[in-house]
């Protein structure tokens, strides 16, 4: 039975604004498909997979497979809520959902973005759009573009992809091959452009391909690997050339006065460890690090760090949905270590307004529950609490990122 505490706090929160730091919004093409296989697809639920040797074509299989998880909880409670049923999702009635989300989307072409207005009471949120650098997805009312580096980190020829298959070479062919001072100097342009059209971060999630640590990089190395055929590239020198890169931006993130989100945890995972930023932390004081996801599984790296460097904030996009009782114990540490309470943001991290709306009651369970507990333990009062869940849900990311709400 939840407290007094938790039941007056959760009525005030599911009935505040939302802002996000992170989403990865399709764009309003698919949207319009959606079904609920191509949503679960574009899920953490679908990114993951099937077991080794699943039956991919038994839904009754996959749902068995799947169903304690907490990203499929939680993607079927944001189903649930958006469209209206309370059962749960069954092989005999998948094709009756999908049919139902099927036509509230081809009906209204705007319906992804009414839900997350309407049903999750968003204002604003952080886009990042990896398939196409920049862009707001067409709804710059809504998304503000984070600039992503990954690509440009990892990339110094054509035949180099990123861990997302991408290329700068490919997606601007314009961009100079020969120079590096001349690509550079591309980079430099083409990064304060989208600033200008209303960017408002730099995000990086090389920690899908390597590891958190990156020395300070040397610029003679980087630009005599520019434009080799990677075959003839070492492993260190590529090394090098992604540390210079890397801080390349950590200065122009600096010039631009926009905050650098950071992926940490569940990357490649040894090399996510959050501890391992440490040093880029300490070599940029001025620069504003958004450390993202609670570096899950280290989620205590993540407060040691905000406890000891001025420039770090805390922000738990994704964390409610990999593990609710994570993201708990997670907010208890960060209010008690962080320097300010106004350093600790949410984003959802999802493609569809239906995985945002369940990622969203996720971490309203999660504020609720610990400001409750918080209360209930007399750490602080309630009207302390209500403070801070007008920071956690909207507050504290319009800050960071500029947004003005009113
Ligand atoms: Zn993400």
């Amino acid at each position: 039975m939840p407290s007094e505490s938790y039941r007056t706090l959760y009525r005030l929160i599911e009935a505040l604004p939302v802002v996000s730091s992170h989403e990865h919004h399709q764009t309003d093409d698919f949207q319009r498909q959606l079904t609920l296989d191509r949503m679960i697809e574009k899920s953490y639920v679908g990114w993951r997979g099937l077991l080794p040797g699943a039956d991919p074509s038994s839904r009754g299989a996959f749902l068995a497979q799947c169903r304690h998880s907490s990203y499929f909880v939680w993607l079927e409670k944001g189903i649930q809520r958006v469209h209206g049923f309370s059962e749960k999702i069954t092989a005999d009635n998948w094709d009756e959902v999908s049919a139902r989300i099927s036509r509230a989307h081809a009906a209204n072409p705007a319906a992804h973005i009414d839900i997350l207005r309407e049903v999750g009471r968003y204002r604003r949120a952080v886009q990042d759009t990896y398939w196409e650098y920049g862009s707001d997805v067409g709804h710059p009312e809504l998304f503000a573009p984070t600039m992503r580096t990954d690509m440009f980190v990892r990339c110094f020829h054509p035949d180099v992809l990123d861990h997302d298959a991408n290329t700068p070479f490919a997606h601007y062919p314009d961009a100079p091959r020969e120079d590096f001072a001349d690509y550079l100097d591309f980079l430099q342009a083409l990064f304060t452009r989208w600033r200008s059209a209303g960017a408002v971060a730099m995000k990086s999630a090389s920690a899908y391909e390597r590891p958190l640590a990156y020395g300070a990089g040397d610029r003679a190395v980087a630009a005599a690997v520019f434009g080799q055929p990677p075959e003839t590239v070492s492993a260190q020198a590529r090394g090098t050339y992604e540390e210079f890169m890397f801080n390349w931006f950590c200065e122009l993130a600096l010039k631009l006065e926009v905050p650098f989100q950071i992926h940490t945890g569940l990357g490649q995972l040894a090399g996510s460890q959050p501890l391992l930023f440490e040093s880029t932390i300490a070599r940029y004081p001025q620069l504003h690090f958004v450390l993202f996801h609670m570096g899950y599984p280290w989620y205590h790296e993540i407060a040691g760090l905000a406890h000891n460097y001025a420039n770090v904030s805390m922000d738990m996009v994704w964390a409610p949905i990999i593990s609710p009782s994570a993201a708990v114990a997670a907010l208890h540490q960060y209010l008690e270590v962080a320097r300010s309470s106004d350093l600790i943001a949410w984003g959802s991290d999802t493609w569809t307004s239906e995985d945002a709306v369940g990622a969203l009651l996720a971490w309203q369970y999660v504020v609720a529950t610990v400001l409750a507990q918080k209360v209930d333990d007399g750490y602080f009062d309630m009207a302390e609490a209500e403070v801070l869940a007008h920071k956690l849900m909207y507050r504290n990311a319009a800050r960071i990122y500029g947004f003005d709400l009113t």
